[in-house]
């Protein structure tokens, strides 16, 4: 499997992953096909996942430039396509209380206004037609443990008194009564805004709506060379060259090794896998109280989430191998399946019929950052830890206002470059310990 650590490239053109996703959504919409022919654009935009779809869209619609989308495989093949489908209200992996803490109330509700604006912006894109198979509203945070219990309360409520959120609090007895039994957990809260749907039918939604608006998509075309000339980005794919005044790097965990140094160094791409069980019969259903289709995650330092699809199937992931050349090893599906078995023991015949895996982008700050270089002409979106379906659609807003040259909210999130990891070349060896520490932690702590 491509790895963005050791490959310079992620390929031309290759198929969508054994995705449950690739399977059921059916045919891509049209597309611009690969570039063959050298083009001078405005602006370009490299990878057609959410981030980039949307800072085109936004673009066109917002600002009246059509930019051009070189995507090298297909549209959504990265993160886009393979993800849970699950929209919250957040990303980045930093808690609004430590943000609290470091940047003070003001900053920290800004935050939580972009991730609002997020969750908002794709239910409006939704409402223009792109269906994709929103199910029922509800978010739920399981405590694996009794005393992370403590610590979900202490969160409900610090979020019902600083956003006036609606946070329930669940018991066991509530949790199991009315949405599902799931053994492994002592109790939850549940947001009532976040959902699932099928993520590739919405980046193939937003593709179409970004065409509609005068945007140009080519897809199977990788940026396999890049240089400055005369003040000009000059983008080399196989078959043509761009000459673009503005660029946007939208390729986040699946920035190639080497692909530009204003980004090197900056972000860890993590493998997150998936499985998708056989639908489950009633018996099963009933035995499980699987009531509920609400989008559900765990409080381990290493998640573990899952939902009912509409064909009531399991979708359950959780982390993956660590390198690209194990991502594929069956050992991790089947690490996946057993911890699902455990949550659901009345499962124990079940198999997976679907499993993948994808490249998310964490940054060392635990925070999205979205941001140009000192000559305004190269913009980037990156480091989303693992939450950027909603939040993606943000970024390539405000993205496009900083191609436009307008001004963004003064946030950590839009004025300042990703933090460099430091000994950048040993960054999978730190990944390889903090799973170690992360056991440690859900096991013992
Ligand atoms: C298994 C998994 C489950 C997840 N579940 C959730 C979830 O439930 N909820 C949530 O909020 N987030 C989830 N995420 C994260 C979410 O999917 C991502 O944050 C989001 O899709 C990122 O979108 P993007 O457009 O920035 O990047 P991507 O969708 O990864 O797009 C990048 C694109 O750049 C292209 N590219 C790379 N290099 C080049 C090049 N040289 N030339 C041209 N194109 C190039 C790639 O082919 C790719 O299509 C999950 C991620 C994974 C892997």
């Amino acid at each position: 499997m491509y790895d963005p650590l050791h490959h310079v490239t992620p390929g031309t053109n290759e198929p969508y992953p054994n995705s449950y996703w690739a399977d059921i959504s059916g045919q891509a919409p049209e597309d611009d096909g690969m570039l063959n022919q050298d083009i001078d654009v405005d602006v370009c935009i490299i990878g057609a996942g959410y981030t980039g779809l949307s800072t085109a869209l936004h673009l066109a619609t917002e600002h009246g430039i059509n930019a051009t989308v070189v995507e090298a495989n297909r549209t959504a093949w990265g993160c886009s396509g393979r993800n849970a489908g699950f929209i919250l209200k957040t990303s980045g992996r930093k808690s609004f209380s430590q943000m609290q803490a470091q940047w003070g109330e003001e900053v920290m509700r800004g935050i939580y206004n972009e991730m609002t604006e997020g969750v908002d912006t794709v239910n409006q894109l939704i409402a223009r037609g792109i269906d994709c198979d929103q199910q029922s509203n509800g978010y739920i945070k399981v405590a694996h443990k009794a005393n992370k219990m403590d610590e979900l309360v202490a969160l409900a409520k610090l979020q019902q008194q600083m956003f006036g959120y609606d946070v329930q609090i669940l018991s066991k007895d509530e949790l199991h009564q009315h949405y599902m039994a799931d053994q492994n957990a002592y109790g939850a809260i549940r947001y009532q805004d976040g959902f699932g749907l099928n993520p590739l039918k919405l980046a193939w939604g937003y593709q179409r709506l970004a065409r509609e608006a005068g945007v140009t998509i080519h897809t199977g075309t990788p940026v396999e060379g890049w240089h400055e000339e005369g003040g000009a980005q000059v983008l080399r794919t196989p078959q043509a060259t761009v000459r673009a005044r503005k660029v946007v790097i939208a390729t986040n965990g699946y920035t190639p090794k080497g692909f530009h140094q204003f980004v090197a160094g900056r972000t860890l791409p993590v493998l997150s896998q998936i499985i998708v069980t056989e639908p489950l019969s009633d018996e099963q259903i009933k035995a499980c109280n699987l009531i509920s289709s609400n989008v559900v995650m765990d409080t381990r330092a290493l998640k573990y989430y899952y939902r009912k699809l509409p064909d009531n199937r399991l979708l359950f992931g959780g982390r993956g191998a660590i390198s690209g050349k194990d991502a594929e090893d069956p050992f991790y599906a089947n690490r996946l399946l057993s911890v699902l078995k455990t949550s659901f023991p009345a499962l124990k015949d079940i198999n997976y019929q679907y499993a993948w895996a994808g490249w998310i982008s964490v940054a060392l700050d635990d925070l999205p950052h979205i941001y140009q270089n000192p000559t305004q002409n190269v913009f980037y979106s990156m480091g989303y830890c693992g939450a950027g379906v909603s939040f993606s659609v943000q970024a390539g807003k405000r993205l496009a206002q900083k191609v436009a040259e307008q001004a963004v909210p003064n946030l950590p999130l839009y004025q300042k470059h990703l933090p460099k990891f430091p000994f950048a070349p040993f960054r999978r060896l730190g990944q390889w310990g903090y799973f170690h520490y992360g056991q440690f932690k859900d096991t013992y702590l």
